[in-house]
């Protein structure tokens, strides 16, 4: 028997968002809308270069991010979705044994890349209202704890943490801990008090960000984000980056996507607009759903009763993310596709 790490049979497996021909698939949190020309045309010219190795450094991108943020080159560190820099950022935090903190139920990445670097997963529960406990957060600060993860909006609950909150937490964390604030979904909070991590990141030497271009900027299957985190840290990520990782596509396309951001904004504000009617109609049909501010939205579903949910939703040929225990996370996808599931929907008794 060939020898393998003994920890890895632990491991919990990545959940891709299922895939059904036919179906209509809102379990991934996709953007619904194909590229846009201007983007396609960029990735057309730049596909006869393949043959070639990406630039490693990503330098264009990466100047063309700094200019956007209003942040430095040296601030930036990019990865093949921000799952990779996340990735990134636990291993060049974190030791064997250490620590790293987040909500739960939070992204499903987290345990895995913590699991990974052989790092120790922190779990706080979200509270009743789907949010997540900072206190507690805080409270599981110990001598061993290198990186807390803040989820804002956070996947799969749909909440937002405020500008207020995030204050207070960083307030009671220690300055040599490093606070992530992921945005993937930041382009779709709307929330009047949301938290900017850039702003935080300007203010406290201990904040990163984490952006991604796979979401409001459609770019999912081309696999590119970023961090923007202190110099030092920023470094440190580049050091224990995959080399190559970003390929020559996936750059050009996060360059022309950043050119097309008012554009990419108008199929942001339709997905904003078929959310809150999604909601609206959830509501009305008697489910109690926390106020979304992501491109998805939560049904917390009893344990007993999800995989009737979902059967229920996958025999109308709509597929959405059912946790085993939880819920139920749907992502918003075009009217078209929001009326098929609305009235899927229909026919499921509500929590
Ligand atoms: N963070 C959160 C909260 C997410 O939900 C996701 C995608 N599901 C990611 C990060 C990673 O996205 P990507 O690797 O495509 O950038």
């Amino acid at each position: 028997m060939i020898k393998q790490r003994s920890s890895l049979e632990q491991l919990p497996l990545y959940v891709p968002g299922k895939k059904m021909p036919h179906a209509i698939k809102l379990s991934a949190n996709e953007n619904p809308y194909p590229p846009l020309d201007s983007v396609l045309e960029t990735v057309r010219e730049a596909a006869p270069g393949f043959h070639l190795y990406p630039d490693m450094g990503a330098v264009d991108l990466i100047a063309r991010i700094a200019q956007r943020l209003e942040v430095r080159p040296e601030e930036i560190s990019v990865g093949a979705g921000s799952i990779e820099v996340l990735g990134q950022i636990i291993n060049a935090s974190a030791d064997e044994g250490d620590e790293v903190i987040f909500a739960w139920r939070s992204f499903e990445a987290y345990p895995i890349l913590t699991q990974v670097a052989g790092a120790k997963p922190v779990m706080i529960p979200l509270t009743a209202d789907e949010r997540h406990d900072l206190p507690a957060m805080a409270a599981a600060v110990t001598d061993r704890t290198r990186v807390i993860l803040l989820c804002t909006p956070n996947n799969p609950t749909g909440t937002s943490l405020s500008t207020e909150e995030i204050e207070g937490f960083l307030a009671s964390v220690p300055s040599d801990v490093l606070v992530v604030i992921d945005e993937a979904y930041v382009h779709f909070n709307t929330d009047e008090n949301a938290a900017s991590g850039i702003d935080f990141f300007r203010r406290y030497d201990n904040v990163a960000v984490l952006h991604t271009f796979s979401k409001a900027y459609g770019l999912a299957g081309l696999r590119v984000g970023y961090a923007v985190a202190p110099e030092r840290i920023a470094a440190n990520l580049r050091r224990v980056a995959m080399p190559f990782a970003v390929n020559t596509l996936a750059q050009v396309a996060a360059i022309a996507s950043l050119d097309a951001e008012p554009e990419l904004q108008k199929r942001v504000d339709t997905l904003v607009g078929e959310r809150a009617r999604v909601t609206a109609e959830l509501r009305s049909m008697g489910w109690s759903i926390p106020e979304p501010y992501g491109n998805f939205v939560w049904l917390r579903v009893e344990t007993a009763r999800i995989p009737e949910v979902d059967a229920a939703l996958l025999e109308k040929g709509v597929v959405t993310r059912a946790y085993p225990s939880d819920g139920v996370r749907v992502t918003i996808g075009s009217p078209e596709m929001n009326d098929t599931f609305l009235e899927a929907i229909r026919a499921v008794t509500p929590e």
